[in-house]
């Protein structure tokens, strides 16, 4: 299982320490169109999401990212990376990819609230995860095909639709592998089904 994380922007390293200590064999950066053809599953790290949307469009990489979701890899975006794969962004004119039905307001905590920890409860886990937000979005307006994973009264923070992930926080800056496992494991049931097609 090999996971890339989009170098164009933000905390790669973090990620891909994580993603290690979680369980994938191997976790990579990845910039160029060959890389990203030849991953498992992609995770799009935070950053600024207008500045990231237009490497992503010089770096020629929207449609090799587009192909693979298509083909069901999962994708993993946090942050930025969750503006950058959502349908909507209030107030912002930016690029985005529009994989998961959701709204997005960019900054949701307030400008001036740089950065913001929560314990927040998560579907599926039994306990509460140590969460850091810094400029954080949040998501609204979930389309029916959109998994609310966890919420807060700013919106929604953590959320999945078919193999695309998001979330608000950033999990590679705590200890907490959970997040971590849980998006290999959605790469590990894509390896699977590949492989029964
Ligand atoms: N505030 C940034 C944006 O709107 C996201 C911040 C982050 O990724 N940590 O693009």
């Amino acid at each position: 299982m090999k996971i890339g994380v989009l170098a164009l922007q933000g905390a790669v390293s973090e990620h891909i320490d994580m993603l290690k200590k979680a369980g994938a064999d191997s976790a990579v950066p990845v910039r160029k169109e060959e890389e990203i053809a030849s991953v498992d599953g992609l995770v799009i790290p935070g950053g600024e999401s207008t500045t990231m949307g237009r490497l992503i469009k010089a770096f020629n990489l929207e449609d090799v990212i587009r192909r693979r979701v298509s083909e069901g890899m999962p994708v993993y975006g946090t942050c930025a990376g969750m503006i950058l794969l959502a349908s909507r962004i209030e107030g912002y004119d930016q690029f985005k990819f529009g994989f998961i039905d959701l709204t997005i307001v960019r900054n949701a905590f307030g400008r001036q609230v740089d950065s913001k920890e929560i314990d927040l409860n998560v579907k599926g886990f039994d306990t509460p995860f140590h969460a850091i937000f810094i400029r954080a979005p949040v998501g609204k307006e979930p389309g029916e095909n959109v998994e609310v994973l966890s919420e807060v009264p700013e919106g929604i923070v953590f959320a999945r639709q078919e193999n695309v992930l998001v979330s608000a926080f950033h999990p590679e800056l705590g200890q907490d592998l959970r997040v971590h496992k849980y998006f290999l494991d959605m790469v590990r049931k894509f390896l699977k089904n590949r492989e029964v097609l």
